[in-house]
């Protein structure tokens, strides 16, 4: 981001027109005088007003995604054809690249720093890699007996409804939209009502290259009702939702309820990060499990929330890792010195502060931070938290947190180290750091959980899939991967 300065960042968001509108079957739809308030977590002012889908919106919505794909252009063209226009929403994306990041900062209070220099080129890549996947697909034909021929094809599943949550709202679209748009489906997009703005910028620009009407909705409003909605509905074939595991829940319950639609899970996590005595450069494995646990104020489905560290190196690990939570710079998310912004909401921070208490009544250390902080901006802004001397059963270990907060364990053996780190109902993610390449795989085999990093956190690009085990779900993001959510397999035989 070449010297845009906190002054000038400041000032185009004073000059941002935010629009609340749903975007339906290719037009905005309601918005100013019927809706709710959406508030910056930054200052606690009103951005814009949002218009509140109900279940007459939800339908519209619906019925509009089922013509495109019923009876509209869209799944029938060349995928080459649905791939240029998955590119060109990449391009529009990239030429708005500063509103869209100013949109996400202030709704969500990601540093902008983040929001531009990493939410936004991952949405981008994200569409431009699925808009040239599209047409790099190929069907099966089994070898069968010369009286017969058969063919396995993937077709796209229909009318996709795609639940996601706030923490990186337009990634977490994208990595939904973009694989069901390649595939050939129509989708009905409900953003968290924490960051409607920035999902119903997408939906327009969406138009805008040239999606066909019905194509692509956004439907702003609340879990409860415009979620739910979404998750009942008789025409919606395939339910994508990324969020909380008891949020998850609902979901298999809505579609046991309705029509047994496809669900796919992507939940939390309470990943572990183990460091072993073995480690290549201590340092930079501190500095990881800093940055892990306090990009994006901790609001990561896959933060590294479980500090696993062998006792003989851990004082070292634990003083570093204090020394930069205390260095880190929190503040407002539009100064491009900002590393931590607030969380998301009043209720998000009560939620946080109240695991800092438990952890506190459960007999953890606190190392640092654990106060909210910048009271006087009218932010929910919170200090960079550490505990250590946590034990298995803390609900410190057990719980999902997503904020700022680490919890630090110790463990003597590798053995210890791989049954804690499973010790979760969680399988999203988890860390490990060797130097000798053995333990790497033999670790990485035992470990349940979707991604393992080593001697790393949060790498990779869109070639790998995404996603997790056990109570984090099921969904994959990302990769080829992702088109087994929005396609189904159909066999044709034909008797020769
Ligand atoms: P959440 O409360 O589960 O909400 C996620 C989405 O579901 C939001 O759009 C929300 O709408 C909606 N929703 C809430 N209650 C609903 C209900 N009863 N029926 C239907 N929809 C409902 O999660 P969150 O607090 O936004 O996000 C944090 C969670 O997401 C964490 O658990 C995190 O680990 C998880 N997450 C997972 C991944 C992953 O890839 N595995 C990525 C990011 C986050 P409203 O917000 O408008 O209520
Ligand atoms: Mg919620």
């Amino acid at each position: 981001m070449p010297d845009v300065t906190h002054e000038e960042w400041l000032r185009r968001a004073r000059s941002l027109r935010l629009t609340g509108a749903h975007h339906i079957d290719g037009a905005d739809e309601g918005g100013a005088g019927v809706g709710f308030d959406t508030v910056s977590p930054r200052d606690g002012r009103v951005l814009a007003q949002v218009a509140d889908g109900g279940t007459a919106e939800v339908d519209a919505a619906v019925a509009a995604a089922r013509r495109a794909f019923d009876t509209g252009p869209w799944p029938r063209l060349a995928p080459a054809e649905r791939g240029r226009v998955l590119v060109r929403i990449a391009e529009l994306l990239q030429e708005r690249r500063d509103e869209l990041a100013l949109t996400v900062s202030l709704e969500m209070g990601k540093p902008i720093t983040d929001a531009h220099g990493i939410e936004l080129p991952a949405v981008v890549n994200t569409f431009r890699w699925y808009g040239q996947l599209a047409d790099k697909l190929t069907d099966e034909s089994p070898h069968t007996a010369s009286n017969a021929l058969a063919l396995v094809t993937r077709e796209p599943a229909g009318v996709v409804g795609a639940v996601v949550p706030w923490n990186f709202p337009l990634t977490l679209a994208g990595w939904k939209v973009a694989p069901a748009l390649a595939a050939g489906c129509a989708v009905v997009l409900k953003p968290s009502e924490h960051s409607p703005l920035s999902a119903l910028l997408l939906g327009r620009i969406a138009t805008e290259a040239g999606l066909p009407p019905g194509v692509l909705n956004v439907v702003s409003g609340t879990g409860p009702v415009t979620g739910q909605a979404l998750g009942l509905h008789p025409d919606v074939d395939v339910l994508a939702f990324t969020g909380s595991t008891c949020v998850g829940r609902h979901f298999l319950r809505y579609a046991a309820d309705s029509n047994l639609k496809r669900v796919r899970l992507e939940l939390g996590g309470k990943s572990p990060h183990i460091i072993l005595p073995d480690t290549p450069d201590l340092e930079r494995a501190a500095a990881t499990a800093a940055w892990g646990i306090f990009f994006n104020q901790g609001e990561m489905c896959s933060a590294p929330s479980r500090l696993l560290v062998h006792s003989s190196i851990a004082d070292r690990v634990v003083d570093s890792v204090v020394r930069r939570a205390r260095a880190l710079r929190t503040g407002d998310p539009l100064d491009p010195a900002t590393e931590m912004g607030p969380l998301v909401g009043e209720a998000h921070l009560r939620r946080v502060e109240g695991h800092v208490g438990a952890g506190i009544a459960d007999g953890a250390r606190l190392l640092t931070g654990g106060s909210r902080t910048l009271v006087d901006t009218g932010g929910c802004y919170l200090e960079p938290t550490v505990f250590d001397q946590v034990n298995p059963r803390m609900r410190l270990a057990r719980e999902e947190i997503f904020g700022p907060v680490l919890s630090v364990l110790t463990f003597h053996d590798l053995d210890e180290a791989v049954r804690l780190a499973n010790d979760t109902e969680y399988g999203l993610a988890a860390g490990l750091w060797t130097s000798d390449l053995t333990t790497a795989h033999r670790v990485s085999r035992a470990l349940r959980a979707g991604t393992v990093w080593v001697n790393c956190y949060e790498e990779g690009d869109m070639s790998v899939p995404f996603g997790g085990v056990k109570q984090s779900g099921d969904g994959r993001a990302k990769s080829a991967h992702a088109l087994d959510d929005y396609t189904e397999l159909k066999t044709t035989w034909i008797q020769l």
